[in-house]
């Protein structure tokens, strides 16, 4: 399907003729007058792939009063002179009950026909109301260039402008909006985890509404320098005791494994015991994570990078208690391998098991909680470096281009760099 710009004739592409404040057709080539940005604003929509209609009322023809020759003859020059795909005349009066005189939106229907165009995303520019109206009834968005000439509208159009560059611009822009439109933070179903292992940080996150939990991991909390692992969880949980939170098991033997997590779980009722999926021997932990999942303690399964492993760990907990399955979607796209295929197939695999949920784990950037949340996947893991930048969610991106430009100039500066 192709979007088109369904375009008037007189008073959008040539100038009408004004007697008594209304607009009228040229009557003969002498009075044909291009307006003056006719061909560059159609070449830059004609460069963007929209198909161009030109759509004309010649009700004069109908009454009589103007030869239909003139009125082709004055296409025959449009068509010359600008980058068209087809001129469509109405040449009947009100009086005939035709289909296709605007406001009837017969010209641009068959016109959407014949080109297979996609009207929602197709334009129609006018200087009556009758365009306006016709462009409506198609389910066109429209614009309309000048002031109406005084005439009542039955609607507004979507935009007023006074050129014919500006209406071209505005079309561009809309286009442009939608064929990347900006996110909104306002539509994820994701549920974000801060990740990380600093009181201060993790308490600016718990300020904030959106982070719906969190999770540790002992290399997070070794960074951070804390060495009495309990203390530190038992302060964290006293600060965050209404949202989930993960706390690692951080042996190798499983029976030292099991002893650590039944302990951790009995820190607070919002606390996941997070289990490798393997110790260090690639001995495989399932059969722990079945137990401890069917003895009702909730489980963080933590660095999983197959679909295998995932198949497993829903296996084995199904039925049990409520599981997060935690695969290492930025590691995995470390290695080269786009993550998003690989995580849309891991949702399906939770499925049979509804107490499991998908974590999205160690993202590498902000994008990464969109294309999360656009496979379903249940929640995100994000450091508190990338949820920073939350706040540029939706930003206009030419004034983000002006503030990159202005940080190269005051950082040139500020080297002082001389050539
Ligand atoms: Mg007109």
């Amino acid at each position: 399907m192709r979007r088109a710009v369904f375009l008037d004739r007189d008073g959008v592409l040539n100038r009408a003729v004004i007697r008594d404040g209304k607009p009228y057709p040229p009557r003969n080539l002498d009075e044909l007058v291009l307006v003056d940005d006719a061909r560059s604003a159609l070449d830059r929509l004609k460069e963007k792939g929209f198909v161009l209609v030109c759509v004309s009322n010649q009700p004069d023809v109908g009454r009589g009063t103007l030869s239909r020759a003139e009125v082709d003859a004055i296409n025959e020059n449009l068509a010359r002179a600008l980058p068209l795909d087809a001129i469509e005349i109405c040449d009947h009066d009100d009086a005939a009950g035709c289909d296709c005189r605007k406001p009837k939106p017969g010209m641009i229907l068959s016109a959407a026909e014949r080109f297979r165009i996609d009207l929602s995303q197709s334009f129609m520019v006018g200087d009556r109301w009758r365009d306006i109206e016709a462009g409506r009834r198609a389910g066109c968005r429209t614009i309309l260039i000048g002031d109406g000439y005084g005439e009542p509208f039955p609607s507004d159009p979507a935009a007023k402008v006074d050129s014919l560059t500006a209406a071209a611009s505005w079309i561009m822009q809309q286009d442009e909006a939608h064929r990347f439109p900006m996110p909104n933070l306002q539509d994820l179903k994701i549920a974000i985890f801060a990740d990380g292992a600093e009181k201060a940080g993790m308490l600016e996150m718990y300020a904030k509404p959106y982070i719906k939990g969190f999770t540790t991991n002992p290399t997070l909390m070794n960074k951070a320098g804390i060495r009495d692992y309990e203390a530190f969880a038992r302060d964290i949980l006293a600060a965050i005791p209404d949202r989930p939170i993960s706390f690692e098991v951080f042996a190798d033997e499983f029976v030292e494994m099991e002893r650590q997590a039944r302990k951790i779980a009995a820190w607070g009722p919002n606390v996941s015991v997070k289990i490798p999926i393997t110790n260090t021997r690639r001995e495989s932990a399932l059969d722990l994570i079945r137990r401890l999942a069917q003895d009702g303690i909730a489980l963080n399964v933590t660095a999983i990078f197959t679909l295998d492993q995932v198949k497993d760990v829903v296996d084995a907990v199904k039925g049990g208690a409520p599981t997060y399955v935690s695969v290492f979607a930025g590691r995995i796209a470390d290695t080269g391998l786009d993550p998003v295929p690989l995580m849309a197939e891991a949702v399906r695999r939770l499925a049979p098991a509804p107490n499991t949920e998908l974590i999205w784990a160690s993202p590498r950037e902000l994008l990464n909680i969109f294309q999360a949340d656009a496979i379903g996947c249940h929640v995100i893991t994000v450091t508190n470096d990338i949820l920073k930048k939350l706040s540029n969610v939706g930003k206009d991106l030419s004034d983000y281009s002006l503030e990159t430009v202005k940080m190269f100039y005051n950082d040139g500066k500020a080297a002082g760099f001389t050539l």
